[in-house]
C-alpha cells in the first residue's frame, strides 16, 4: 500500500543543554529544575509535553500550537544551549528518507528567495542513540545523502561548510531530523544555584548585574530603594518595568520596594558631606543585608564596576563591603561600559534603564564625593548616625512577577 504523504509525523522541539550535563552526581536535580523552568515559560500555553531522555529534552507540541512563539519562550531559558524545532517520526526508513528531503526542499526554497545567486549546499550529520537501528551514522549519512541528491535538482554536497546541516538522531522508538539550531543563552537553570538579592537601581549596570547572576543558576530578588518625594511615581515605575523585564529572564522575580528617604535624609544632617555618598552605600547594603536576613538569602548582588565612578574604587568597596557578613556578588567589576552596555541591549532592558528619571543617589550624590577614604574615617563618619535605629524602621513593599513578567497576588 502507498504511504500516506505525511506520515505520522508530528511537531517537536528538541533542546540541547550543555554545561549542567556535566555535573555528575547533580545532574539530574539540574535537569529536572531546567524541566520545570521550560514548563514555567510555556505556561500551559501549547499543551506541551516535556520529557528528559538521554542528554536531551523534547518538547512536544499540540496539534496547531503556534511553534515559533515557543521556540522563542523556550530559547530564553537559562540552562539551554539551543533549541531547533524538529520532525519527529517512526523509525521506518521510507518515513526518515521522506522527512529529510522534506527540510531540505523547504531550506532550498527559503535559501532561493534569500540568497538566489549562491549554491545551495548540505550535509547530512547522523546520530545513532539506539544501537538497535540496523544503520550506521555513516551509513545514515551515506543514504540520506544520496535520497537528497536524487529527489533534489541544484543541490550539492558540502562537508564543510554546509547551507544545510541536516541533523537525524535515531533514538529508541523515534527518529528526529531538523534544519535548524537556534542559540540559547547557556549557563545553569535559574534557581539551582539557590537566590540572592540584588540592588537594583533603575540605571544601565544592575539589571545586567542581576541577568549575569540569574545565568549562573540564581533566582533573583531585588530591592530598590527610593526617596519620596524627591523620586517620584515614575522612576518607581521605571524599577517595576526593569523587574518584569528580568522576570522573564529568571523564571519570575520578586522586587521589594524599600522606603529609604528618612536614612537618606539623617546621612544629610550627621555625616561630613564628602563621605556621604560612601554612607549611603553602606546603608544600602545593611538595609539589603537585613532583609536577605529575614529571607534566608545566602548573597548581595551589585552593579558595581571598578573605577566606573567615585563610589566604586576599591577604598570605596572596601568600606561599603566592611559592614557585610554576606558576600557581595559583582558580576561587573572587570567589565568596560561599553560591554555592559551591549548585554543591556542584548538582553532588552537598556532603553528602560535610560529614561531619564531620577534614582535617590543622583539626587543626593556630594559634589565631590571622597574616592580614597580609609575605613576608620567612614566608621568615624557615621558616629552621629543613628545605623541600628534607621534600620529598625524599614517600610518595604514587596511585589511578585512571574516567568512571564505578570504581577503575581
Ligand atoms: P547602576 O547603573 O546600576 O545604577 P551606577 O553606575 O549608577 O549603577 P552607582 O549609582 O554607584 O552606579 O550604584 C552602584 C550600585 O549600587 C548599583 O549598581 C546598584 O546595585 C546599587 N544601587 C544604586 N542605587 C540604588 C538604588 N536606588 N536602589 C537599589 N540599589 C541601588
Ligand atoms: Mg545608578
Amino acid at each position: 500500500m502507498p504511504k500516506d504523504h505525511q506520515p505520522n509525523r508530528c511537531g517537536v522541539i528538541l533542546i540541547r543543554y550543555g554545561e549542567i550535563a556535566l555535573k555528575g552526581q547533580n545532574r539530574g536535580y539540574f535537569e529536572r529544575q531546567l524541566v520545570e523552568n521550560l514548563g514555567d515559560v510555556l505556561d500551559g500555553d501549547f499543551g506541551a509535553d516535556i520529557r528528559r531522555r538521554q542528554g536531551r529534552i523534547f518538547v512536544e507540541l499540540e496539534e496547531g500550537a503556534d511553534t515559533d512563539e515557543a521556540l522563542q519562550r523556550l530559547r530564553r531559558v537559562f540552562g539551554v544551549v539551543s533549541v531547533s524545532p524538529a520532525s519527529r517520526v517512526p523509525l521506518d526508513d521510507d518515513d526518515i528518507a521522506r522527512a529529510a528531503v522534506d527540510i531540505a526542499r523547504r531550506a532550498r526554497r527559503l535559501h532561493q528567495r534569500t540568497s538566489p545567486r549562491t549554491p545551495f549546499t548540505f550535509k547530512i550529520d547522523a546520530r545513532r542513540a539506539n544501537k538497535g537501528f540496523h544503520l550506521t551514522s555513516p551509513e545514515i549519512n551515506r543514504w540520506l545523502g544520496a535520497e537528497v541528491l536524487r529527489s533534489i535538482d541544484d543541490i550539492e554536497v558540502d562537508v564543510h561548510d554546509p547551507t544545510l546541516r541536516l541533523q537525524v538522531e535515531i533514538r529508541d522508538n523515534y527518529a528526529y531530523l531538523t534544519g535548524e539550531v537556534l542559540d540559547g543563552p547557556g549557563g545553569l537553570p535559574a534557581g539551582s544555584s539557590g537566590t540572592a538579592l540584588g540592588l537594583l537601581s533603575g540605571g544601565i549596570d544592575s539589571p545586567v548585574a542581576c541577568w549575569h547572576m540569574m545565568k549562573r543558576g540564581l533566582r533573583m530578588e531585588a530591592v530598590h530603594f527610593y526617596t519620596p518625594p524627591f523620586t517620584g511615581p515614575r522612576s518607581h515605575q521605571k524599577v517595576r518595568d526593569l523587574a518584569q523585564k528580568l522576570a522573564r529572564w529568571g523564571n519570575g522575580f520578586t522586587l521589594h520596594m524599600y522606603h529609604f528617604t528618612e536614612i537618606q535624609q539623617a546621612i544629610d544632617n550627621y555625616c561630613p558631606e564628602r563621605l556621604r555618598l560612601t554612607v549611603m552605600r553602606r546603608m544600602m547594603l545593611r538595609a539589603a543585608e537585613s532583609l536577605a536576613d529575614r529571607r534566608s538569602i545566602l548573597a548581595l548582588v551589585t552593579g558595581e564596576s571598578l573605577g566606573q565612578v567615585a563610589s566604586q574604587t576599591l577604598h570605596n568597596l572596601q568600606a561599603t563591603t566592611a559592614v557585610l557578613r554576606r558576600p557581595v556578588l559583582r558580576p561587573l567589576v572587570g567589565m568596560d561600559k561599553q560591554q555592559i552596555v551591549e548585554t543591556a541591549k542584548a538582553i532588552g532592558t537598556y532603553d528602560t534603564s535610560t529614561l531619564p528619571y531620577d534614582d535617590c543617589c543622583t539626587l543626593f550624590v556630594p559634589k565631590h564625593p571622597k574616592t580614597q577614604p580609609s575605613l576608620k574615617e567612614v566608621d568615624k563618619a557615621e558616629e552621629q548616625l543613628p545605623v541600628e535605629q534607621l534600620l529598625s524602621k524599614k517600610e518595604v513593599d514587596t511585589e511578585r512577577f512571574d516567568s512571564r513578567g505578570r504581577p503575581l497576588e
